[in-house]
């Protein structure tokens, strides 16, 4: 019997006999419900599966990886971040040398390895709120300080506000979702690029990690902070193969970064940490890359017919540039979000007081949340 099988009373009586971190002490893990509902527009997953095509490509990739699975796989994995920086080319025009690559099981993990390389104990981390809720896990998880400053009422970054905030707080490591989460804000570059003028102040060096991981639904016209990584040795730009690409399920994130910055998480990753099934699965994905892609463009599509329509109903909605639309605002939220689950479609109550998140669906999903929203709503 392990302790979770104990009973609530028995566990605790365990658990208080355990020497746990006293910051962790009574804190729940973090997740989204996942409950088994017909309409999943909660965790901002692309709703298609993978085709048949790349799935039979995928079985035989994870098939010759097996045939070697008694030996450890490639700790560099350079194939894999090969076929990475050709795919960022691809999407974003940007050339980068397979040593600017860095991956991990999932985007999540990429950001625990720069927390780990640069946060730590007596260092500070910085985010614009509000953002996503897994930043402050990874600093706590590290020990590192964690200070939020604000963003503005449309949601964007004041570059004046974030450079103020920078000199003030002295962080090693500035976090900036782009687009964000929940709210779908894409920061101009100018945006980014006075953040790295004021990082370059911070005593001590301080990395500005720009967080893509809805990078490729950004509307045309939004660039991609990759843009400027040639001229910013302090610049971390991650990816994830999780929402775009439709391959959650595989846990694989990853960035791009000047390869000093890339050897420095090379230092505190564990070893072997991305299987050769991983690495199999994400490179045969991957190798599909192009048909991918045209689902994002539907998704995209459907994302700018949801905001239209929310706004037709005298809703608010905050601009976005990733597959999810915050939308609000309702005096009692929670009974919204719950008259949709009582209608099978599950969203997010997340984001500031009165908002709601609906990630972007299938066609059929999105009339399934639309007809449910105006009947609990009353639109
Ligand atoms: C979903 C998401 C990620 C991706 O996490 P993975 O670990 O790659 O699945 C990263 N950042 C943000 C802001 C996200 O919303």
């Amino acid at each position: 019997m392990t302790v979770a099988d104990l009973p609530e009373r028995a566990r605790d009586r365990a658990s208080a006999e355990l020497p746990l971190r006293t910051e962790l002490r009574g804190l729940e893990p973090y997740g989204a419900p996942q409950l088994d509902v017909p309409v999943l527009l909660n965790v901002n997953e692309n709703p298609y599966p993978p085709s048949h095509a790349v799935v039979a490509d995928i079985a035989a990739a994870v098939a010759q990886a097996a045939r070697g699975l008694n030996r450890y796989p490639d700790r560099d994995f350079l194939a894999l971040r090969r076929d990475l920086a050709t795919y960022l080319e691809r999407e974003s025009g940007v050339a980068l040398d397979p040593t600017r690559i860095w991956a991990a099981n999932g985007s999540n993990e990429v950001m625990l390895h720069l927390l780990q390389a640069f946060g730590g104990p007596g260092r500070t981390a910085l985010s614009f709120a509000p953002t996503y809720s897994m930043y402050p896990e990874y600093a706590r998880d590290t020990s590192t300080t964690w200070v939020v400053g604000r963003r503005e009422e449309d949601f964007t970054v004041d570059p004046v506000v974030a450079a103020a905030a920078i000199e003030r707080h002295q962080p090693s490591v500035v976090l900036l979702a782009s687009p964000n989460n929940p709210t779908g804000t894409a920061l101009p570059l100018a945006t980014i690029e006075a953040v790295l003028e004021a990082a370059r102040g911070v005593v001590g060096g301080c990395v500005v990690v720009v967080d893509e991981a809805y990078g490729e639904f950004r509307r045309r016209g939004t660039p991609s902070a990759l843009e400027v990584l040639d001229r910013h040795p302090a610049l971390a730009v991650s990816r994830t193969m999780s929402k775009a690409f439709g391959l959650a399920g595989a846990r694989l994130g990853y960035l791009a970064a000047a390869p000093a910055l890339v050897d420095a998480l090379r230092v505190v990753r564990l070893p072997y940490h991305l299987s050769a099934v991983t690495q199999a699965v994400a490179r045969a994905a991957l190798a599909h890359s192009t048909e991918l892609m045209a689902l994002v463009g539907a998704l995209r599509a459907e994302r700018d017919t949801t905001v239209a329509w929310l706004r037709a109903r005298g809703l608010r909605v905050a601009d976005t540039d990733a597959n999810f639309v915050l939308f609000g605002t309702f005096d009692d939220r929670h009974a919204i979000w719950q008259g949709l689950l009582d209608r099978g479609v599950l969203i997010r109550e997340t984001g500031p007081d009165g908002w709601l998140r609906v990630s972007i669906g299938t066609p059929e999903e999105m009339v399934a949340f639309k007809d449910a929203l105006v009947e609990v709503a009353g639109l």
